[in-house]
């Protein structure tokens, strides 16, 4: 275990990388080391979902257990992952192994502990298709649990883990592959690809559409999509749709609908709007950017009005995506 002392910066520990201070931080590498910590903490992974909006006050854990373990059955390959290990690597090497299924996910930022938390998505997939099982420590009942798929009660940028506000520490992740694998080319430019797109070519493609159409954090520090894209009724949906017959939108269920959050900022002409040093990405309304000095006052303020534009225009209320973090606290919009 490494303790780091006092004043540790963020800046290079979250994409947005606002230039505050974490009072303390330990970095964990074995599921066991978590029993050993006095429990007022905050779990951090790679930091490309959480903005720092002042000093943070709170010890922060940072989650570095590594491994990668395969084996296979008849019909799948099962998959054994440490939370520390980074999405983007691991995506790569099952790829390179030929386990094919999650290529579509290809260059999400972070850590593989964290996307279940916010059961990362893109492209048509949502991780928890191929979630077997989560082991995490319970800070409250101070063991070691496994949670199998349907105990992970997934749903959109959503489960357990994100509604239970941190009492599960993610340690590591099974994956179950099945071996007769079929693509998913159903989303937008995905759907150029011709049907029998090997899963290299799918990734290679996401890889390049991602980096045509996100800003890179390196360039142009930011925490990818912002808000999430609101459901509403399907009532509701017709009443737009009758004042904007254009508006996207993707079916949930008979009842509900999936608006697309970006095409609402875009539509009140909010790209390129400033609040301080922050900034609606110019390219995608979805994202909000650190054009080079924001404040955490300058993002939340930023956030906050995109969010009473959007409810005052379309009567749509918008929801954080990304994890804002006051001094100690998650901080709502
Ligand atoms: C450019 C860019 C593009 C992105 N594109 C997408 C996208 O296409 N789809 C998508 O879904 N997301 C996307 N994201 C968001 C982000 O990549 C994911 O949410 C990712 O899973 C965050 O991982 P992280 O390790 O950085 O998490 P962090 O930001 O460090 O943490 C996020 C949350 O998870 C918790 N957490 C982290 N690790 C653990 C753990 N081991 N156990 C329990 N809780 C934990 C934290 O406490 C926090 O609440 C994007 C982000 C960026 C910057």
């Amino acid at each position: 275990m490494t303790t780091h002392s006092s004043n540790i910066s963020l800046k290079s520990l979250h994409t947005f990388q606002l230039p505050y201070k974490a009072a303390t931080m330990v970095a964990i590498t074995s599921a066991e080391q978590l029993s050993q910590l006095e429990d007022d903490y905050w779990v951090l992974g790679e930091g490309s979902n959480t903005i720092f909006t002042t000093d943070f006050i709170k010890p922060l854990v940072r989650i570095l257990i590594r491994g990668i373990e395969i084996t296979e059955t008849s019909d799948t390959y099962d998959v054994s992952v440490g939370a520390g290990e980074n999405w983007h690597r691991f995506v790569t090497t099952m790829l390179d192994q030929d386990v094919k299924g999650l290529e579509n996910l290809a260059l999400i930022p972070g850590s593989v502990g964290a996307a279940p938390v916010q059961n990362i998505g893109a492209y048509g997939i949502e991780v928890s298709r191929y979630i077997k099982s989560v082991d995490a420590w319970d800070r409250h009942e101070c063991k070691l649990v496994t949670f199998t798929k349907a105990q992970c009660a997934f749903g959109y940028r959503d489960s357990i883990f994100k509604r239970s506000q941190g009492r599960f520490v993610i340690t590591q992740v099974q994956f179950s592959f099945p071996k007769t694998w079929q693509a998913t080319l159903s989303y937008g430019a995905l759907a150029e690809l011709p049907a029998d797109a090997s899963a290299q070519q799918i990734k290679a493609e996401v890889i390049r559409i991602r980096n045509a159409k996100l800003p890179n954090p390196n360039d142009i520090p930011n925490a990818g999509s912002f808000f999430k894209n609101p459901v509403i009724s399907l009532e509701e949906f017709s009443a737009l749709q009758e004042r904007y017959p254009e508006i996207p939108s993707f079916a949930v269920d008979a009842t509900q609908v999936k608006l697309a959050a970006g095409w609402l900022i875009d539509r009140l002409g909010l790209k390129g709007f400033q609040c301080g040093g922050a900034r609606v990405h110019d390219k995608q309304a979805l994202v909000l950017t650190n054009a080079g000095s924001a404040t955490g006052a300058d993002v939340l303020a930023l956030a906050r009005t995109v969010q009473e534009r959007v409810q005052e225009h379309f009567g749509v209320t918008l929801e954080a995506e990304v994890r804002l973090l006051g001094a100690e606290e998650l901080v709502h919009l």
